[in-house]
């Protein structure tokens, strides 16, 4: 498991079930002048989603969520308010009515965006390769990208030592205790991950 955070590679406060999306291609933008729906449907079809059973996040990333969730819930709610208060003082039959519903929509548009930011994905800028084969990590801590490494190098040896047919080591898990288990007696050759060669994808 992962132990530090990827935006500020700093202690995990909280391990989070996090679902992994790909980035839409751009390409796919040029369909929404035909409608929402075509592109709206292109893009899910290409989309590929991975789950991250336990994503690390720092007291940091939690902050920054919390920001981003408050600033985005304050500016839809300065818009409502900003609304209520003109519609109350703008006397009526004046064409103020066309620009005031314009800064609305566009203060209701910023405020969900800001709030949109606050998904555990964006804060963890993670997301998923086009080809779904891999979670990459966007502008990753230098120690994350240090923990990552270690990790991967112990997970590859693991899983070298699974190969060289379990030899005992010391804390390892031997053969023998676990043969029985299994019907299959080449249990070695099989293709299985080693215990802790898993990477959170
Ligand atoms: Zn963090």
């Amino acid at each position: 498991m992962l132990q530090l955070c990827t935006r500020h590679g700093e202690p995990a406060a909280q391990h989070r079930r996090v679902l992994l999306k790909s980035r839409t291609p751009s390409w796919t933008y040029l369909l929404i002048p035909f409608g929402l729906l075509p592109f709206a449907i292109v893009a899910t079809v290409l989309e590929k989603r991975v789950k991250a059973a336990a994503w690390p996040f720092c007291p940091r990333c939690l902050k920054l969520r919390t920001g981003r969730l408050l600033g985005g819930i304050g500016v839809v709610v300065f818009a409502i308010l900003a609304v209520l208060v003109l519609a109350a003082a703008v006397p009526h039959g004046t064409s103020y009515a066309g620009p005031i519903v314009l800064a609305f929509v566009a203060l209701l548009f910023v405020g969900l965006l800001l709030a949109a930011n606050a998904g555990w994905p964006l804060i963890a800028s993670a997301h998923v390769s086009r080809d779904g084969s891999a979670v990459e990590v966007r502008n990753a801590h230098p120690r994350f990208a240090e923990h990552a490494a270690a990790l991967q190098a112990w997970a590859a040896q693991q899983q070298w030592a699974a190969q060289q047919q379990w030899p005992a080591q010391q804390g390892y898990r031997q053969p023998q205790q676990w043969q029985p288990h299994y019907a299959h007696p080449q249990y070695p050759e099989q293709q299985s991950p080693g215990p802790g060669g898993t990477m959170p994808s």
